[in-house]
């Protein structure tokens, strides 16, 4: 029997959900775009089981994970559902192995090495792993991701890799960042796609858009939008940071 609180909850995510997908309607709408509209991943970290629960609901069936320790009771626990789950989080290399067996995709790959970790570790019998590059596409300081001059190499590394299927780019740009600088690095993000394509890879996915700036993404080309608080609302201090890690 569901609780009050647990029926509130479920009823303050629905309504959640439901303007988010108007907003994103919206965004997709405004930007003219006649492909199918972005895919929602409901980044879930920091939220349990049961909100995940909550979630499938709604008809959602994609989530995302940051920290592998928190990940995998969680996905234990629904396993018995068909969902599909991403990694987003940053890749330790002594987690190659749980990510490649037991993800669906992983976002975040800056580097060979990892990516042909990965290769080598997922299971013969499993479908190809999925996998999106990060670009540190606004060149910060001390932030994660191959830069848009070092990209045709890595792309050219990891393409054919055997048990990994590349599909895309991914990107994260500074909180706050003012709305221009958001629109230039969500831009050379396309750019740097079509140039992929242009080349001979075959990419479908710009991973690309958050809470607070998927609007400006979904105007350049998102084709994944990853989002947490603005569908589950705040994350408990406790979830975040990944202090099992
Ligand atoms: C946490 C996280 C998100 C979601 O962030 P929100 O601001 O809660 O939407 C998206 N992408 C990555 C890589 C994250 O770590």
């Amino acid at each position: 029997m569901l609780s009050t609180t647990h029926n509130q909850a479920a009823t303050a995510l629905a309504q959640r959900f439901a303007d988010l997908s108007a907003r994103i309607a919206a965004a997709t709408a405004a930007a003219g775009r006649s492909d199918a509209p972005p895919l929602l991943l409901a980044v879930s970290k920091g939220q349990p089981a049961a909100v995940i629960r909550a979630a499938m609901a709604l008809g959602l069936s994609q989530f995302g994970e940051n920290y592998v320790t928190e990940a995998l009771p969680k996905m234990a626990e629904l396993e018995a559902h068909a969902l599909v789950w991403h990694f987003i989080g940053r890749i330790q290399s002594n987690k190659t192995r749980i990510l490649a067996s037991r993800f669906d995709w992983v976002h975040g790959i800056d580097r060979a090495s990892l990516a042909q970790r990965l290769s080598e570790q997922r299971g013969h019998f499993q479908a190809p792993l999925n996998i999106c590059l990060q670009v540190n596409v606004l060149a910060e300081a001390s932030k994660g991701g191959v830069s848009p001059a070092e990209l045709p190499a890595l792309i050219e590394a990891v393409r054919n890799m055997p048990r990994l299927r590349l599909r895309g780019l991914m990107c994260m740009l500074p909180y706050g960042a003012p709305l221009a600088l958001q629109h230039q690095g969500f831009a050379e993000m396309r750019r740097l796609l079509e140039q992929a394509v242009a080349q001979g890879t075959p990419l479908d996915t710009l991973s690309m858009g958050m809470s607070d700036d998927f609007e400006p993404a979904i105007a350049e080309g998102a084709t994944l939008l990853r989002i947490g608080t603005g569908l589950f609302g705040e994350r408990s201090a406790a979830a975040v940071g990944g202090a099992l890690e």
